[in-house]
C-alpha cells in the first residue's frame, strides 16, 4: 500500500527554500524526525567517527511498503503533506519530503524496510542519488537507514566538517533533547561500538530528565505547569539563585519540536531579571502546547526556527508561567541568602566547610609577608583601602579620586594570574581523595569529557569511568576541596565541551578562579582588603575580570568637588 506521493509543484514552491543537509548532526536529525513520525517506540542511532564514516538509524515504526520505500527518495515526495491547506496545520515533524532526497545525493545509503503487511521487507542500496540496487530482504516491520561518509562526493564541504568528537557533541545534545520530549520512546547511541546514551521508556518527562542528567538535576530546577488559553507549558527550569553560565542550556520545544526562538528566550530572561546571580543564566527545559495553526512550521530549511501567529501572546504565555513557579519558590522560602547571614568573619558559621579553604586562599605565609611590603610602601601612590561597603565592595582612596572595587571580580583576576602562571609551568599540585568522590555525567559532559581530557589531566583533574554513567575523581588540583573541585569539573565539562581548542584553557582557568575567589556578600577583613588591592595592581589588566567584566568604578576627585562646589 503506498503512501507516499510527489508535491504538486504549487505545494514545492510554497515550502521554505535552502540547504538541509549541512553535517551528520543534520543527518541523524531529520532520520530520528522521520522515525518519530512513523509512531516508533524505540529509535537506536549507531555512528563510526562521529558520523562522518557512518551514521545508522533503526526503529520500530511503521515502515514502508516496496512502492515507498523507492519513492522516499524523491525530491517533494512525502507521505505527510498533500495540498496547501494541510501547510497551515502541519502535526508532523516532517512535512517536505527532501530530508532523504538530500542525504542520498551526498553519500552511499542503505534502506532497509518492512510494513509488516507484505510478504518481504525491502532493501535499498544508493550512492549519489542514483539507485544501485533493489532486493527483498527479510526484515522486522520499521525503518533501518545506513548513511556512509557523508559529503564522500562533495571534498570541499567535507573539508568544513570539525574534529569526530564536536561532531558527535552536536549529535549528543540534539539526541539529549529530543529524548526530553519523548519520554515514550526509548533512545539510544552508540560510538564505535560504545554506548553513549541509554534511555528506556519512561513514563514522564521527569523520569527521562532524571536518565538523562542523573538525580541532581531536580535539585536545581523548578517544574513549570502552566494553562491559559488554548496553550500550556510545562517543563523544568532554574531555581533561584542557580543558573548557568551561558545559554546552551536552554531548550524550548513547541508542539514537540525542538526549535531556537527570540521570543521564548526573551519571555525567559524576562522572568529571571533580578533572580538570578550576576551574569548567570537560567537553564530550561520547556515544552509549549500550542494548536498547530497558531504556529507556522515552514518557515526554515532544517525546521529548526517557527514563526508565532501571535507572538505577544506567546511571549506572555511563556513569561507568567515562569513567574508563577518563580513565585509559588519564593513564598515557600527566601530567594537570596541576607548578606552576612553566613558568619561574620571569615571561617566562622555554617559554611565553615567551603571557607576556610577560601581564608587560606587570602591568607599563607606568602601572602603576609606581601601585605607587610605593601604597607611599606604605602605612601607611594598605591590606592589605600578605606574599608567594605555591602559586603562587596571595597572602598579605596586612589590618587585621583575614589575607587570602589569589586571584590569578587578582582580576587577572580588575581587567581586568574596565579593559575595562568603555574598552568604555563605545568606545576599544578593535586590531591587525591582517600574516598574517590563520585558524580553522575550526561550523554553530554561524557562526551566534553573525553574530549578534553588531556588538558583536564594537566591541570590536577583525573576522572575515571565507574561503568554507566557514574565517574569517579580520584585526583584534582590541590587548591579545591573535593566537592568544590567536582563542581567545577562539572561546570567545565557544560562550559569547554563547546569551545574553540584555542580558547578552551582559558576558559578552564577562569572557571577555576571564579570558584575559588571571595563570593560577594563574604565579609573580609582589613589585611585582606589591603593584600587583594595590592595584587590586583600587579596584574596584567586590573581593569577587567577574567570574563570581561569590570573590576573597579572610579568617583573622580573633581567630581566629588563638583558636587560639594569646592574650588581646588
Ligand atoms: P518528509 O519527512 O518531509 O516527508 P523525508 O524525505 O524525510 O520527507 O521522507 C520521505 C518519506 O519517506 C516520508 O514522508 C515517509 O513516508 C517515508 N519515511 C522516511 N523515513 C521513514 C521511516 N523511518 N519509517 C517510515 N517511513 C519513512
Ligand atoms: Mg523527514
Amino acid at each position: 500500500m503506498a503512501r507516499i506521493k510527489q508535491l504538486p509543484f504549487e505545494v514545492s514552491q510554497k515550502i521554505a527554500a535552502g540547504e538541509v543537509i549541512e553535517r551528520p548532526f543534520s543527518v541523524v536529525k531529520e532520520l530520528v524526525e522521520n522515525s518519530l513520525d512513523a509512531g516508533a517506540s524505540e529509535i537506536r542511532v549507531e555512528l563510526l567517527a562521529g558520523g562522518k564514516r557512518l551514521i545508522r538509524v533503526q526503529d520500530d515504526g511503521l515502515g514502508m511498503s516496496r512502492e515507498d520505500a523507492e519513492l522516499c527518495f524523491e525530491r517533494h515526495a512525502t507521505s505527510k503533506l498533500r495540498s496547501e491547506k494541510d501547510l497551515e496545520k502541519i502535526s508532523t515533524l516532517g512535512f517536505r519530503g527532501e530530508a532523504l532526497a538530500s542525504i542520498s545525493a551526498v553519500s552511499e545509503m542503505v534502506l532497509k524496510t518492512s510494513d509488516g503487511q507484505e510478504d518481504q521487507g525491502t532493501g535499498v542500496e544508493r550512492k549519489a542519488g542514483q539507485v544501485v540496487a533493489v532486493k527483498d530482504i527479510a526484515f522486522p516491520r520499521g525503518t533501518s537507514i545506513e548513511v556512509k561518509d557523508i559529503f564522500y562526493n562533495l571534498p570541499a564541504r567535507r573539508k568544513f566538517l570539525r574534529s569526530e568528537q564536536s561532531e558527535l557533541g552536536y549529535i549528543v545534545r540534539y539526541l539529549s533533547g529530543v529524548a526530553l520530549a519523548y519520554p515514550e520512546v526509548r533512545f539510544s547511541l552508540l560510538q564505535a561500538r560504545r554506548e553513549i546514551m541509554d534511555c528506556p521508556r519512561v513514563g514522564s518527562h521527569r523520569e527521562r530528565l532524571f536518565q538523562l542528567y542523573g538525580k541532581d538535576v531536580l535539585n536545581r530546577l523548578l517544574e513549570v505547569d502552566f494553562r491559559e488559553g488554548r496553550g500550556w507549558v510545562f517543563g523544568y527550569s532554574s531555581r533561584p539563585p542557580l543558573g548557568r553560565s551561558g545559554r546552551a542550556h536552554q531548550l524550548f520545544f513547541v508542539n514537540k519540536r525542538l526549535v531556537k526562538d527570540r521570543v521564548l528566550q526573551a519571555a525567559l530572561n524576562q522572568a529571571y531579571r533580578g533572580f538570578l546571580e550576576k551574569d548567570r543564566f537560567p537553564e530550561a527545559f520547556l515544552f509549549l502546547t500550542l494548536p498547530y495553526d497558531e504556529v507556522d512550521v515552514n518557515v526554515h530549511p532544517t525546521k529548526a526556527e517557527v514563526r508565532f501567529r501571535e507572538s505577544q501572546l506567546v511571549f506572555y504565555l511563556l513569561l507568567r508561567s515562569i513567574e508563577t513557579a518563580l513565585l509559588k519558590e519564593r513564598g515557600l522560602k527566601e530567594i537570596y541568602p541576607r548578606a552576612g547571614e553566613a558568619g561574620s568573619t571569615i571561617g566562622v558559621g555554617e559554611r565553615t566547610a567551603s571557607l576556610p579553604t577560601r581564608a587560606a586562599r587570602l591568607e599563607g605565609p606568602e601572602q603576609m609577608a606581601l601585605c607587610e611590603s605593601a604597607r611599606a610602601q604605602e605612601e607611594k601612590g598605591r590606592p589605600r583601602v578605606l574599608g567594605q561597603y555591602l559586603d562587596m565592595y571595597i572602598v579605596a582612596a586612589g590618587e585621583e579620586g575614589l575607587l570602589v572595587i569589586d571584590q569578587h571580580n578582582a580576587h577572580e583576576r588575581v587567581l586568574f594570574e596565579k593559575y595562568r602562571e603555574i598552568d604555563v609551568q605545568k606545576k599544578w599540585p593535586r590531591k587525591t581523595p582517600l574516598v574517590p568522590v563520585l558524580f553522575d555525567l550526561s550523554p553530554a559532559q561524557i562526551v566534553s569529557l573525553e574530549k578534553n581530557q588531556p588538558l583536564l589531566e594537566e591541570a590536577g583533574f583525573r576522572a575515571e569511568a565507574m561503568g554507566g554513567r557514574t565517574f569517579a575523581l580520584n585526583s584534582f588540583p590541590d587548591i579545591f576541596e573535593a566537592e568544590e573541585a567536582r563542581d567545577v569539573l562539572l561546570q567545565l565539562l557544560d562550559e569547554i565541551g563547546e569551545e574553540e581548542s584555542g580558547r578552551r584553557r582559558e576558559k578552564m582557568l577562569a572557571a577555576m578562579a571564579c570558584k575559588t575567589a571571595v563570593k560577594a556578600h563574604e565579609p573580609l577583613a582589613p589585611d585582606k582588603m589591603d593584600y587583594l588591592v595590592e595584587e590586583l595592581f600587579r596584574t596584567s589588566n586590573p581593569a577587567l575580570c577574567p570574563h570581561g567584566r569590570p573590576i573597579i568604578v572610579k568617583i573622580e576627585k573633581a567630581e566629588i568637588e563638583r558636587g560639594l562646589k569646592r574650588n581646588p
